[in-house]
């Protein structure tokens, strides 16, 4: 059966790298009053390429749910159809448009929110930016129920940290709210975190075992318990390219956590 498409109207668009070309975008639902969604999930948006061959790319949903409103983040990549397709939509006259189904996925929150840590390298932040928005609401109550959230988001360079200042206002303004930003290839003069998202991740929770006197490893889940009434105190949520959470999975394994407690999309 064909999914119904809908047409989604550029409203703006802003490059927020000049040198990783990543770009913010805004766009507009037309003939709907609202666009329902959960934070972390995704549109698939659909466009002919040279060949008239229909072309489908998935795209994380950078915002969370407003009217008919929605937001990403993408990157150029290089030689790459949509991406670029993308980024050359015209911004000016504001009105260039891109066909859509959606939303997709089962990168979500869990419920009841626990303490979180969400690890983000590059684009991979875009669904961490609709969870943070949607828990920590400009125009409406809190609800991330004083849960301790960490955001660890890593890039190469300091200006490909897309979105920092947002997050470090939002550290600021709420004290349950932990943001870590770590670079692999830092420039001199950087003054924040430094390596990969892994070791702070893995730093973060011996930290917190310590505090909360719990083992690490933990102990096995007993088996007789069925998955459905697994509920954990904590969980992560893992977004980027396959090598970094694959590595990042390994990593929260070894600490004996189980494999419902981390959450993870691969963006290749
Ligand atoms: C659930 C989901 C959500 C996603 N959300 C986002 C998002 O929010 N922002 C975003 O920028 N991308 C996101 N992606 C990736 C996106 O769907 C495309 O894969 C990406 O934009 C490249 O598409 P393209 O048509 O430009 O490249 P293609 O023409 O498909 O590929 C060109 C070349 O680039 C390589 N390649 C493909 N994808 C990537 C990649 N992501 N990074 C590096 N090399 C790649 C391919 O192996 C190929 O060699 C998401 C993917 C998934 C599965």
């Amino acid at each position: 059966m064909a999914r119904e498409l809908y047409t989604a109207r550029l409203a703006h668009k802003e490059c927020i790298s000049v040198p990783a070309q990543c770009f913010h975008f805004v766009f507009v639902l037309e003939g709907m009053e609202s666009f329902s969604y959960a934070p972390g999930q995704f549109v698939s948006a659909v466009a002919p390429d040279q060949n008239g061959k229909q072309q489908t790319r998935a795209y994380s949903i950078a915002s969370a749910a407003k009217a008919n409103r929605f937001e990403l983040c993408v990157n150029r990549v290089e030689n790459g159809f949509f991406s670029n397709h993308l980024a050359d939509l015209p911004d000016l006259p504001v009105g260039s448009a891109i066909q859509l189904h959606g939303p997709h996925g089962h990168f979500v929150l869990q419920d009841p929110i626990t303490d979180s840590i969400f690890v983000a390298t590059g684009t991979g932040i875009a669904p961490m930016r609709a969870y943070i928005q949607w828990l920590f609401p400009e125009d409406g109550p809190d609800r991330s129920q004083g849960k301790e959230i960490w955001l660890v988001y890593g890039t190469r360079h300091e200006t490909d940290i897309y979105y920092h200042e947002e997050f470090e206002a939002l550290a600021n303004r709420k004290p349950n709210f932990h943001y870590l930003a770590t670079l692999s290839r830092p420039q001199d003069g950087w003054q924040g975190l430094r390596g990969y998202v892994q070791d702070h991740v893995a730093r973060l929770i011996e930290e917190r075992a310590a505090r909360l006197g719990q083992p690490l490893p933990q102990p096995p889940v007993d088996p007789s318990i069925p998955p459905a009434a697994l509920n954990f105190e904590i969980y992560a949520y893992i977004c980027g390219l396959n090598n970094m959470v694959a590595s990042m999975r390994e990593r929260l394994t070894g600490f004996g956590w189980h494999k419902k407690q981390i959450v993870f999309e691969r963006y290749d």
